[in-house]
């Protein structure tokens, strides 16, 4: 059985197809789809009446009850081996509309040959498709009260280009992408049933994201491989001309960043890399007390408050570790649940010191940001926000600057990578050891309070102050 997702990764890579099928990696959700957009359009539509498929359905249930009904929901169908669902099916006069559901802001226009796709199979089925819209979520809207459908969902009969620009109609678009899927369906089952493919290293393995199956494909072994080399553009050519390891360079290949330049030095010498002076003067200005902060937050697909829009993220816990000037060190702590935002922001205001430097990981993507987003919803504590995030310090920077660099960073800086290497604090005894994994466990608490959930999400997010304590105090110990 196959589907269109397969059709897509074969026509990437054959061979990612074939690990997919043998290797499958797991699905990390980055956000929450707290609702369902099938059923908010069916609702946009005024749709009430419908058959809807079921994920075993054969084509006869299509047909079988296609006198019975003028709507078809989630219907599945089948040619060739090939398997597809088609969200929406409106009967006219003529044949089927179809609507294709979106949770994003913007369908891309390359969505169209995945409805080619569809459409070939309804085709070959005996299925006349009339015409097809996209319901997806308009990004400017702000929600105020109840979930307004006519303005939270786009119906439209074009998809998006690279630059969120609508320029072309679907009919269009699709015109120039119908094809004849049997000889690809072939060659897809050869390449399943093959016991080993050889394949070269090309820039679609590296594009946008690397590939999943990168290191299973090319063997990237050690801390010091040639591939972990960060933002080089020749570490490929490299590699190819028989430089497997950073150290086998020569100074000359190195493209002048300063990443580059500390993980030449420490691969060298086999010893850290640690340029003092320009550590000392990253921190020169931090004070006392030091504020070690961190948030968790979770992203919703459909805003599910009053002043959020679609994809904005809920900030709901934070952890503090508040260091004096003689090292005491306290903790502060604010879990919230629904819409804790502001709860939030008057608890952080009044625990957090009024004085001294804030110090995060990642501060621009991350702290910062939230606090700027939350100054925007609820500007009448935008003064004291803006005093917490500009005296922000990012603990990040002299790792991600190649001021600090150890091998066994192995091209990486997470906070958790840092501790493992610098100190013996360990996350992995705790039961919530990754950050979707507490956000998950929040979500779960609107149904579930359970206090050891509860115990472990408030452990998990004061990990990462006090790691962040840590890997400071370990840097002080260099000079
Ligand atoms: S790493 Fe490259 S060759 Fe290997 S599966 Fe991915 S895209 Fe294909």
């Amino acid at each position: 059985m196959k589907h269109i997702s397969d059709i897509k990764k074969f026509e990437r890579c054959e061979k990612l197809l074939w690990w997919t099928k043998r290797a499958p990696q797991p699905f990390q959700a980055y956000v929450t789809f707290n609702e369902n957009i099938l059923e908010l359009t069916l609702k946009r539509l005024g749709i009430d009446n419908y058959l809807k498929g079921q994920p075993n359905n054969t084509n006869d249930v299509f047909f079988d009850n296609e006198d019975k009904y003028d709507v078809f929901v989630s219907t599945r169908f089948e040619y060739e081996d090939l398997r597809v669902k088609i969200p929406i099916m409106v009967k006219k006069s003529d044949g089927y509309f179809l609507y294709y559901t979106y949770a994003s802001c913007f369908p891309k226009e390359s969505e169209a040959q995945t409805m080619a796709d569809n459409e070939w199979v309804l085709n070959k089925l005996g299925i006349k498709v009339v015409g097809r819209k996209v319901s997806h979520l308009n990004a400017n809207y702000c929600r105020k009260g109840e979930l307004d459908l006519n303005e939270l969902l786009q119906i439209d009969d074009f998809l998006y280009n690279d630059r969120n620009r609508p320029n072309n109609k679907i009919s269009s678009l699709i015109k120039h992408r119908k094809r004849n899927l049997s000889p690809i369906l072939k060659k897809m089952d050869e390449t399943l049933q093959m016991e080993h493919i050889e394949k070269e290293r090309t820039n679609i393995c590296t594009r946008r994201n690397k590939c999943d199956y990168f290191d299973s494909c090319f063997g990237v072994k050690g801390d010091t491989s040639i591939y972990h080399l960060v933002s080089s553009s020749k570490k490929f050519d490299l590699y190819d001309q028989g430089i497997h390891t950073i150290n086998q360079l020569d100074f000359s290949e190195i493209e002048g960043t300063r990443h580059q330049f500390a993980q030449y030095m420490a691969a060298k010498s086999g010893k850290l890399f640690f340029d003092k002076m320009a550590v000392e003067g990253f921190f020169k200005d931090i004070q006392y007390p030091i504020s070690y902060l961190d948030f968790e937050w979770e992203t919703f697909a459909f805003p599910p408050y009053d002043l959020m829009h679609p994809y904005d993220v809920l900030t709901f816990q934070y952890s503090l570790h508040i260091e004096d000037k003689d090292g005491n060190l306290r903790h502060e702590e604010f879990l919230g649940k629904n819409d804790c935002r502001e709860t939030f922001i008057q608890h952080l205001i009044e625990h957090l010191p009024k004085e001294g430097s804030v110090m995060c990981y990642n501060v621009e993507g991350a702290e910062k940001l939230r606090l700027k987003q939350l100054a925007e919803q609820f500007p009448q504590y935008k003064e004291q926000l803006q005093q917490i995030w500009e005296r922000m310090i990012d603990l990040a920077i002299p790792f991600s600057s190649g001021l600090i660099y150890d091998n066994r960073m192995a091209g990486m800086y997470s906070l958790k990578k840092l501790v493992s290497i610098f100190t013996d604090y360990s996350y992995d005894d705790l039961e919530i050891s990754h950050g979707m994994e507490a956000v998950r466990s929040y979500i779960n608490l609107e149904n579930d309070a359970d206090p050891a959930v509860i115990e472990s999400l408030l452990k998990y997010c004061a990990m990462d102050t006090y790691a962040m304590y840590l890997v400071y105090h370990w840097i002080l110990k260099q000079y």
